[in-house]
């Protein structure tokens, strides 16, 4: 059935709809933590971050039908769900984000808060880190070296400037240790040099707080307040794309840049804010608000939605009652030790790093050259999901493992993931 379904996939969607695994999965349930296929087979989940309270979370179902029966329509009408949102969600960010902009997905969210970047500073340029990725708009294709240097890619437009990935485990061999964070941040004012070459100033410096499609990037302490002030200096806003990121994943803060004391102008969400709704948001300060407030009405007909906000204010609730942040630090850190164990006796394992529940193994040849072990960790994600657990590849090189597990997870889910890993490692040659 699923060979079936994959041929008429082809014919009628676009052909590079992306689809995880070699052997693509029918997937016709989800549960808690687990995914469930056609012939009935439960998977642990531990790449899907948008269902992180769970997929179909029975509290999240029951609100969103509840809602759903009485009132859905768009946005040009008073509604409390709205406003009731707006002020819970605002209330979790700095103390100066507070206007809120809702929309679909968080490339919606980026595009706006790239609008809105540019109507205040009155420029266009872009600040991107290298292999960042910020969304399917052309005009974030614009802005992400993931999609425009790769295949099919049409190359870095003049508007952009690339910053370089500020990864530590391949930063320049001849750089000090403790200087690691500085001069990657130096990198942001070459790339604002690169924009004024081409004629153009920066309106943003957009960036995630641990670039994850890059290859779960943990930034080193220090860089992200050094980047964020050497943009500011250059006039431009700062966008934190916490849309994989933010909302608790990394455990110790709500939103990944507060791990790092460093405080943006937009920040921009998605994935989970809705458990699996289509929902996303855009916050930022007054004044930048207001400099989009030019005359021109904004409507969005979905974005902030009675049924949304009613999902989105339950999420914030959960995740808040539950204490799953608390959760995620914990599991996290004893992930991240576990893990850590399997380089003894594995010398492909080049690293293993992470924040709360977002975490990589990346695989290389060789512990000195790095040379990137793309298909050797094409091979364990393979061998993991026949073994029933679900990961993914992502960096430049696919070779990192990503791993990003609900906020729900247990221990016992954790054991087993363990026991599928050191049983892939084991076994995949
Ligand atoms: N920003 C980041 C960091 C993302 O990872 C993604 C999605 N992978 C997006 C933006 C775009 O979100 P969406 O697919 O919901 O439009």
């Amino acid at each position: 059935a699923a060979d079936d379904l994959l041929k008429v996939r082809k014919e009628k969607l676009v052909r590079n709809l992306s689809i995880s695994y070699k052997t693509p999965m029918k997937i016709v349930r989800g549960e808690g933590v687990h995914l469930i296929d056609d012939r009935g087979r439960a998977y642990l989940d531990c790449y899907n971050n948008v269902a992180q309270l769970g997929h179909a979370n029975p509290e999240i179902v029951e609100v969103l039908a509840r809602q759903a029966a009485l009132l859905n329509t768009n946005t040009r009408y008073l509604h409390d769900n709205i406003i009731a949102y707006a002020e819970k969600l605002t209330a979790t960010l700095p103390k100066n984000l507070t206007v809120a902009g809702f929309v679909c997905s968080g490339s919606e969210a980026n595009d706006l808060a790239l609008r809105l970047a540019r109507n205040y500073t009155q420029a266009q340029g872009t600040v991107a880190l290298d292999w960042a990725y910020h969304g399917h708009l052309s005009s974030l294709i614009e802005i992400s070296p993931y999609k425009y240097k790769r295949k099919g890619g049409k190359g870095r437009p003049a508007t952009t400037g690339e910053a370089m990935l500020p990864d530590a485990y391949r930063a320049p061999a001849d750089w000090p240790k403790a200087e690691i964070a500085a001069r990657y941040a130096a990198s942001v004012t070459t790339a604002i040099d690169q924009l004024a070459q081409a004629g153009h100033k920066p309106a943003a410096f957009i960036a995630e707080s641990l670039p994850s499609s890059a290859g779960q990037i943990v930034l080193p302490q220090g860089y992200l307040k050094a980047a964020y002030a050497a943009a500011r200096k250059a006039g431009a806003v700062i966008i934190a794309d916490e849309v994989q990121i933010g909302f608790g994943r990394v455990g110790s803060h709500m939103w990944a840049f507060d791990s790092h004391d460093a405080v943006p102008d937009i920040v921009t969400m998605g994935k989970p804010i809705g458990n699996g709704h289509p929902m996303a948001a855009m916050v930022t300060t007054r004044e930048i608000a207001d400099a989009f407030f030019n005359g021109m009405e904004y409507f969005n007909t979905f974005g902030g939605n009675p049924v949304s906000c009613a999902v989105g204010l339950k999420v914030l609730e959960i995740l808040e009652r539950d204490r799953l942040l608390a959760n995620a630090t914990r599991l996290g850190q004893s992930l991240i030790a576990r893990m850590s164990k399997l380089m003894d006796r594995h010398d492909r394992i080049g690293d293993v790093r992470g924040q709360g529940l977002m975490l990589g193994i990346e695989l290389v040849e060789d512990r000195m050259t790095k040379v990137p072990a793309t298909d050797y960790a094409g091979r364990i994600v393979e061998k993991c999901r026949q073994l029933g657990v679900l990961l993914g590849t992502d960096g430049p090189h696919d070779n990192v493992i990503k791993m990003r597990p609900g906020m729900i997870f247990t221990d016992t889910n954790a054991d087993f993931l363990m026991q599928v890993l050191e049983t892939a490692f084991a076994e995949v040659a």
